[in-house]
């Protein structure tokens, strides 16, 4: 198969049509065959309940291209089910698990030619998503709705080299206690624009949020959880019922216990902990991990001794190691790299 002529290492983050697009359909209480389609538009009614009342949740990942030449992507089987939680708590039915990672395998299959080859740095990121569809003025779930995945090619996300980030601590939440924020909906993200316009402005490259509660304990940015070391060595994450799940967090647990022979942990973490953190890093698909150099509260900062140009030693390790796994370079545990061909 031929590769489309795209510059894949100097590829941004933004969205780049491809050929196909999975779509199926929910109505009248069960979901259609669906199939692919090569239409990109979607055409619903003006009072659709994601319109209205944004009945939406959505799931992101890769494909790429390994040492070897295949095509896989990493654990969709739990997109699949964070996305049945995340469906369930909007109100929504769920798209069948098994049919989620069919679709996902057939509408990367369809675009492969989008695929970035092993070395580029660059991915093909895919987005299932699922919103509610009919008309709905009285506020209530919908009844109809369309489950979607289509795919964009991305670059490289540390373009030019690592360069940690620069956070603070934000003064807006991002979910509330017993809410959402535990779930990938759209809805959080509505409402986490505005912090992150204003963290910008202010020279800010993430906003870290405090639990809504008591706002003394870390939780998590916009888009990505936390993961600290210790002085002595030691990966912790913080454990909390707002955070969403993320694969990538969960699986650098797994790596350092299993692999780096580091202990792991999740559990609360106060953030007056943080300043007695060796290293500080976000994690989600996008960056595996992207490190944090300095956390600022109100004017007073944390410097994290890994520093400002580089990722602290025990992140590099859980970076080299997961993506290592991920590229095929290093043997995966079974069933974590998903084969499309
Ligand atoms: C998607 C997401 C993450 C990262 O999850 P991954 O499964 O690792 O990509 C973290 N936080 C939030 C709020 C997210 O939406």
């Amino acid at each position: 198969m031929e590769k489309k002529d795209i510059d894949w290492g100097n590829l941004g983050f933004g969205y780049v049509k491809t050929d196909y697009r999975y779509v199926s359909n929910f109505k009248g209480g069960a979901w259609d065959e669906g199939g692919l389609i090569t239409d990109d538009t979607v055409t619903i009614s003006e009072c659709a309940c994601v319109l209205q009342y944004a009945q939406t949740v959505f799931e992101g990942m890769k494909a790429y291209t390994t040492e070897d030449g295949r095509i896989v992507t990493f654990r969709p089987d739990l997109n699949a089910e964070r996305m049945e939680n995340s469906a369930k708590r909007l109100e929504m039915p769920a798209f069948p698990r098994d049919r989620f990672v069919e679709a996902v395998v057939e509408t990367v299959k369809a675009n492969a030619a989008y695929v970035p080859p092993y070395g580029s740095g660059a991915t093909l990121y895919v987005r299932p998503f699922m919103f509610g569809s009919n008309a709905v003025i009285g506020v209530k779930p919908a009844e109809e709705y369309q489950f979607r995945v289509f795919t964009t090619p991305v670059g490289p996300y540390f373009k030019g080299g690592v360069k940690p980030l620069t956070i603070r601590v934000s003064d807006f939440d991002r979910a509330a206690p017993c809410g959402t924020g535990h779930i990938k909906a759209g809805l959080n993200y509505a409402m986490s624009l505005h912090a992150i316009v204003d963290a910008h402005k202010n020279g800010f490259d993430e906003n870290m949020y405090l639990d809504p509660k008591t706002r003394t304990k870390v939780e998590e940015t916009g888009g990505a959880n936390f993961l600290f070391v210790t002085k002595d060595g030691k990966v912790v994450t913080p454990k909390s019922d707002s955070i969403l799940p993320s694969i990538t967090r969960r699986s650098l647990i797994y790596v350092a216990k299993e692999y780096l022979g580091l202990e792991a942990e999740e559990r609360e973490i106060y953030f007056d902990e943080v300043k007695d953190f060796a290293e500080c890093g976000l994690c989600g698909t996008a960056a595996v991990i992207s490190p944090v150099g300095k956390i600022v509260d109100h004017g007073k900062e944390i410097c994290f001794p890994s520093g400002m140009t580089e990722m602290g030693p025990i992140t590099k390790k859980l970076y080299d190691t997961l993506t290592g796994i991920q590229m095929g370079r290093i043997e995966a545990p079974k069933g974590w790299l998903q084969v499309i061909e």
